[in-house]
């Protein structure tokens, strides 16, 4: 398979410079393809079962500015991530915490929204603004919020509340702030 014309490696990787970045959207995701061919060529098999190693599933904004395996000392095969626009807990996010916990084992629930989300400046408001551009209206809620700390209460609830998931005693919300790369847990009372 041809790629079109793939850059060299930075130098000193993890130095802050991107050389192989090019900001054209056309060529992001041939980017992409080539440094996976790489991470390919050094790529063992670890020989892991799908069911997560910790038991764990992480539910969090898909914010590019946090690296949940970073942030929280997670290796591959640890947890399951599970993400979406602000880390709300919505059906689709029940539905795969379902499977998470019903098909593949994990028991503890991680919730994290985070300082300075997108969320935080939309209302229901971009729904109708939404309609009145394409003519239609669409079926799922933005779910913005203003208050981020009552919006992970709000996410715990849903999850202890959810009848199908059996194990909904370890739950616990969190704040990433995302100046200080730290977590802050949100009571959930
Ligand atoms: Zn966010």
């Amino acid at each position: 398979m041809s790629i079109s014309a793939p850059q060299p490696k930075p130098a000193q990787p993890g130095n802050g410079s991107r050389p192989d970045q090019d900001d054209s959207a056309t060529a992001v995701i041939d980017q992409l393809v080539a440094a996976n061919e790489r991470y390919a060529e050094e790529f063992t098999d670890p020989g892991m079962d799908a069911r997560p190693v910790r038991h764990v599933a992480i539910v969090a904004c898909m914010d590019a500015r946090l690296d949940l395996h970073e942030a929280l000392g997670l290796e591959l095969g640890d947890c399951h991530t599970i993400r979406n626009a602000g880390g709300v807990v919505t059906d689709d996010i029940i539905r795969s915490l379902t499977i998470s916990q019903r098909a593949l084992g994990t028991r503890s629930v991680v919730l994290i929204h985070h300082t300075g989300c997108g969320l935080l400046n939309l209302t229901e408001e971009f729904r109708h603004e939404l309609e009145l551009e394409v003519g239609q209206r669409p079926s799922w809620a933005v779910e913005s919020f203003k208050d981020l700390d009552q919006d992970v209460r709000q996410s715990m609830a849903r999850v202890r509340t959810s009848p199908f998931l059996p194990h909904r005693d370890d739950v616990r919300g969190f704040v990433f702030d995302v100046t200080t790369g730290l977590l802050r847990e949100v009571d959930p009372a």
